[in-house]
């Protein structure tokens, strides 16, 4: 039996609520739905999503519109493994300005309203991108760059802060970067 619309399930590893710590959206409140499960092993990666809870279309529903915001933010592990049109049809239906989170090594063909890359290892597969970020860690930021579809905005990140005055330098003679911190980070918040 598949299952489709509001009984449509997925691998869900958390929900919670506070503030997009990086890039364009820094600061703004924003519901967090983080999926279980990545087509990518990272040897960095400091997210634990592999723990996950199957939920239905509408138990997702129910649990991001329990929160004041309307902007949400699609996450992982890596979203794009399991979001689909049923998913975006209905967060739409429930008012949400959608932006997702992926490392780029999928295709975008849903409705989304804005698609954060932060490509990782390739092949990279991603077809557009509103805001590129990349942790910057001394590698070609142009060649990544260039070899994806043009984005809007483009960010470069400290790793962890531990070379946050080589970004700036970069940034400075590179100036179509602009800097993005991990201030959740800074200020102790999810
Ligand atoms: S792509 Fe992202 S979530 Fe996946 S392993 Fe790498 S850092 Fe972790």
């Amino acid at each position: 039996m598949s299952l489709t619309g509001t009984n449509k399930k997925y691998a869900v590893n958390e929900i919670f609520y506070s503030l997009q710590g990086e890039g364009y959206f820094t600061g703004t409140a924003a519901v967090f739905l983080r999926f279980s499960g990545c087509n990518r092993r990272c040897d960095f990666c400091d997210t634990n999503h592999s723990a996950f809870t199957l939920m239905s279309t509408k138990q997702i529903i129910s649990l991001l519109t329990a929160y004041p915001t309307r902007h949400i933010v699609i996450t992982g592990g890596e979203p794009m493994l399991q979001v689909d049109d049923n998913l975006i049809d209905a967060l739409h239906s429930a008012g949400f300005f959608i932006t997702v989170e992926t490392n780029g090594s999928k295709r975008i063909d849903c409705n989304i309203d804005w698609v954060t890359c932060s490509p990782k290892t390739a092949p990279l597969e991603i077809n557009r991108i509103d805001e590129l970020k990349i942790v910057y860690q001394s590698q070609d930021v142009e060649s990544i760059k260039d070899s994806l579809p043009e984005a809007r905005h483009y960010f470069l990140q400290p790793c962890s802060g531990i070379n946050t005055a080589e970004t700036v330098a970069y940034i400075k003679s590179h100036p179509w970067w602009r800097l993005s911190l991990q201030t959740h980070k800074l200020i102790d918040i999810p």
